[in-house]
């Protein structure tokens, strides 16, 4: 199967107070369209720089990365912007949702910033919506909607404009453990159901059971992989 993300020898060293942080060390890993990994690792393992270098947050010390066509490593800064807003959506620990908008307007933000027809717009709109199981929430804001609810609308915005990947960076951080499951198993629904390709940091033991592929890093090295 054709590798949608592929990762080769990538490294990525810090300069920290005269020091080298080495957060990275020849890190390579592939994976195919419509898979979900699991970047599982403790804290300071590295697995934020990873996501940061995949989705050109971060520009790795040495090595290679390529997201479908793009080589990342190669791309201008406004290149960059482009791909980021056509082919990859973040989901992070914290939602970020913009406070005073609704569930429907924070989506559909960000298919305004990606220049998608107002007509479209509406209708993808209310299919991610749905798709995450907020049908009946479209109208309220995040402050009336519990932190399960809130992660569901950062779900559904990252992948209102069907990018390829999805980058989640610990999404279940902030969500006790039976909430916590299902925003996994909403990601696996997600990849069965539009194929993206989703790749997950957390140190959730429970994402493996959602996950085709499980990724351990340690100390900047990727120790274990293993198959589901
Ligand atoms: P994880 O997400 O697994 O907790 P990170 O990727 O955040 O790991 O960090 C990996 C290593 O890189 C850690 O040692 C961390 O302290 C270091 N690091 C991360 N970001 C920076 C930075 N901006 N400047 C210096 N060191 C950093
Ligand atoms: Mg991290």
């Amino acid at each position: 199967m054709e590798a949608i993300i592929r990762v080769e020898e990538v490294s990525r060293v810090y300069h920290l107070g005269g020091r080298d942080v080495p957060a990275l060390q020849s890190v390579s890993l592939a994976i195919a369209a419509g898979q979900v990994m699991a970047l599982r690792g403790r804290s300071g393992s590295g697995k934020t720089t990873l996501l940061n270098c995949i989705g050109g947050l971060d520009r790795p010390t040495s090595g290679h990365i390529w997201v479908g066509e793009d080589e990342v490593t190669q791309l201008s800064e406004s290149r960059l912007v482009q791909l980021r807003r056509q082919h990859i959506g973040f989901v992070f620990q914290s939602h970020a949702l913009l406070p005073t908008y609704s569930a429907r307007e924070n989506v559909d933000l960000m298919l305004r910033l990606a220049t998608v027809p107002r007509q479209e717009r509406q209708a993808r709109t209310e299919q991610v919506l749905q798709l995450v199981g907020l049908g009946k929430w479209m109208d309220h804001r995040p402050y009336e909607l519990s932190g399960g609810q809130q992660q569901r609308v950062a779900i559904a915005r990252s992948i209102a404009t069907r990018p390829k990947v999805i980058l989640a960076d610990e999404p279940t951080g902030e969500l006790d453990t039976a909430t916590g499951q299902q925003i996994l198993q909403l990601f696996r629904h997600i990849a069965d159901v539009e194929g993206t390709t989703v790749l997950i940091a957390t140190h959730d033991l429970a994402v493996d059971a959602f996950a085709n592929e499980v990724v351990h890093l340690q100390d900047g090295r990727i120790v274990s992989f293993a198959s589901a």
